[in-house]
Formats: structure tokens, sequence, C-alpha cells
């Protein structure tokens, strides 16, 4: 088939949005491996894990006792309830999506009118600011440096508000960093939120299951901004189903009501087989998701210690989810490296290790490093890079 790019025209819409750098480097290693390259990527969000046996048995159940049609759009009856009773609400307040992706793209398209602003709270995961973008709203991000735990403050909160603002979104535990919200914090923040009735948050809660620290939701933390707070969470991460594709939005009804009437047009219902899945994995025993966490917790302290063992990078201890996102501007000046972006590349193609720049996380001086990978691929990772970085540092590169 010919390409014809003259003829080829853009949505304004969509003007600077790109497939994912998260996506951009796994796929380059994924190709550097095909051509024959010992890659270690440590570049993606998706646990090693595979999906627990008694929910792949629900699974093919379903799909056998017939449940292979449509679905009601916001999800059945039966995944929604038990979402609904595990949080204390009904099933009119919950909505089910193609993963917990589409929730947020759901609540940003019945929400925001152009120009409408959104408050993200820097480093965000990479999708957040092209899914406001791409709904017409403007992305106001706010830098949350590592020295303030990666958090946002009340301060920066309120300075931020204007009456173009719609939505805070909060990720806790957060992609990149880690970071955590105390019910302290968060209490702090709605106090913010109280003397502005026009701000809405959206709360992705999505690694609520990955806390080596206590984890407070923000529906419970600040149960009085309960009127106008999403809670987006869902079975990718904890239960290791990222490819079954089922998110959630719990939240007031008539925002609900909106993302069922956006979903309806786009998607309809999530996949029935998935959402049997999810329902067996809710309704499972937990005793998994705590051995899965001490797993986790024990390549959390090994990369960790591995990466400040390094010269020139600083990593902080994560108190969440799978990924470090450590400093490596010493590094980078050590090396000669412009920008995070060139040391990474330099790290993929001199060491076969794929990591992601801080730039995909609106954070500059940073690499993000997922965990979700066995111990050996970490171990292997690690010793790669601290053997190219000793190199760069005694060789420049210019
Ligand atoms: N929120 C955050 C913070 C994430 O990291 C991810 C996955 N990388 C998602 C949402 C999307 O999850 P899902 O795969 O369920 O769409």
């Amino acid at each position: 088939m010919q390409d014809s790019p003259s003829e080829f025209r853009r949505a304004a819409r969509i003007n600077g949005i790109e497939i994912s750098q998260i996506v951009q480097i796994s796929e380059t290693a994924a190709q550097m491996r095909a051509d024959g390259h010992d890659v270690v990527a440590l570049s993606t969000g998706a646990p090693d894990f595979p999906t627990p046996d008694f929910v792949i048995q629900a699974a093919h159940n379903a799909a056998l006792a017939g449940q292979t049609g449509y679905t009601a759009t916001a999800g059945t009856n039966e995944l929604r309830d038990e979402i609904a009773a595990q949080s204390h609400v009904t099933r009119a307040h919950v909505i089910v999506s193609t993963g917990a992706k589409q929730v947020l793209a759901n609540a940003m398209l019945a929400t925001l009118n152009d120009g409408d602003e959104v408050i993200i709270p820097t480093p965000y995961w990479t999708s957040y600011s092209d899914i406001v973008t791409m709904a017409g709203g403007t992305a106001v991000t706010v830098p949350c440096p590592m020295s303030q735990g990666f958090k946002l403050t009340p301060e920066d909160l309120e300075k931020a508000i204007s009456p173009e603002t719609r939505w805070l979104m909060l990720n806790s535990p957060s992609n990149p960093s880690g970071a955590i919200y105390t019910k302290s914090e968060i209490r702090a923040l709605a106090q913010v939120l109280a003397n502005h009735p026009h701000v809405w948050v959206l709360a992705d809660e999505i690694y609520e299951h990955l806390s080596y620290v206590p984890f407070t939701s923000f529906a419970v933390a600040a149960p009085e901004l309960a009127g106008r707070t999403l809670i987006v969470n869902g079975v990718s991460k904890a239960w290791a189903m990222t490819g079954w594709r089922i998110g959630w939005g719990i939240g007031p009804a008539p925002l609900i009501r909106a993302m069922i009437a956006v979903q309806g047009q786009i998607t309809s219902g999530a996949c029935s087989i998935s959402q049997a899945a999810a329902l067996a994995a809710l309704t499972g025993d937990r005793k998994l998701l705590s051995d899965r966490l001490q797993d986790f917790d024990a390549r959390r302290k090994l990369v960790v210690g591995g990466l400040n063992a390094m010269a020139g990078i600083t990593c902080p201890e994560p108190d969440g989810a799978f990924y470090v996102f450590p400093n490596i501007e010493g590094m980078m000046a050590k090396g000669g490296f412009a920008t995070c972006t060139d040391a990474c590349n330099w790290l993929l193609e001199k060491a076969h290790v794929a990591i992601v720049p801080g730039t995909a996380f609106g954070l500059p001086g940073h690499a993000r490093i997922s965990f979700a990978y066995g111990q050996d691929d970490l171990n292997e990772g690690l010793t790669r890079m601290a053997s190219a970085l000793k190199n760069c540092v005694s060789s420049p590169i210019k």
C-alpha cells in the first residue's frame, strides 16, 4: 500500500501526541532482541508473574458457559456489585472499563470543555497529560521534586488552582515515583480543596495492593469530598492481568452516567470473559497478593541498593508500586550526556539495558526502572548498568 503523507492531516486535537515513550523504548528493546541482541528490558509496568490459575479457570468456565456476548455497557451486574460492595457504595456509582486507562479517558471526555484545566502533580504517568489534551483540556503540571518526596504540597495545590480548574489528578502509589500520600497528607490537600468546590479529584489507586507502607485511599481519608471524587482502580497490576484489560471507576452517579454514555459510543462494555475473570480475582483468596508483595519488596531493596552503589545515581526507596525513579544527573554530568533521554538511549545501545527517561514522566534528570521483573533480570540489568557507567565516566561521551 502506498502512503501519501502529503494528503494526511492529523486532527489538531492530537497535535503533539505521539506513541508513549515507554512503549517506544520497549518496542526498540523487543526489536533489538529479535535482531539477536541480548537485551534486558526494565522498562514496562507489567508484572512478570502469571495471572493466577483460579482466575484463568473462571475465564474458561465463563467462555464455556456462553458468557461470550456483549455485556451491559457499564459492566456486568455481578462485577459492578462486587466492586460496589467492596467500596461500600451501590452499583450506580461504578463503571467497569477496558483497563483503568479507559476509565481516565472516559472521565476526561465526559467532563472537559476546551480550555478546562487539569492539575497533574509531576512526575506523572505518561498518559495523564495526553488524555487531558485529547479531551480538549489543558494539563497544568506542578513540579513535585525528589526533595519533597515527589508529592504535591497543599501550598502548590492552592497556587495551581484557577477558575478553569476542573480536576486534580492524584496517583497514589505513584507511577513512576512510588510515592504514597499518607492520610494526613491527603487531609491537608482536602482542606485546600474544601475552599474550591469546583475542583474534582481523580484518585488513581491502581497500585493500591502494591504498598510497602500503610496505604490510605483518598475516599477513606477525605469522605467529605465523595461528591466530587472519582476513584480509579483495576486488576491489571496486583493480579498480573494487564492483558485482560479490566479497570473501574467509583464516583458520583451523574459522573458515572456520563462516563457510561461516552464508553457506550466508543467501546461498549469491557470484554465479557475478562469481566468474569476480574470477578474471580476480586472474590478469590488474597494470600497470593501478600506473597507477591513480599517478592516485590525483596526486588525493591535489591534495585535501590544496586542503584545507590553506582556513581552519579541517587535512588530513594519507593513506598509503593514496582518502579524506582532515581535522579541520574550526576551520571549525566560525568558521562557528558545533555539529556536523560541521551543517557537512556546510550544505556540501551551500549549496555543493552532498557530503562525509561524521566522526560516521559515530565521530570528530566531522572529515569524510571521497573522492578516488575525476576531477580535474575534485575541482577543482570544492574551489573550491566554498573559496568557501563564505570566506562562512560572514564571516557565521557561527547
Ligand atoms: N494508571 C497508572 C498510574 C498506571 O501506571 C497504569 C498502567 N501503566 C494505568 C493507570 C492503566 O492501567 P490499565 O492497564 O488497567 O489500563
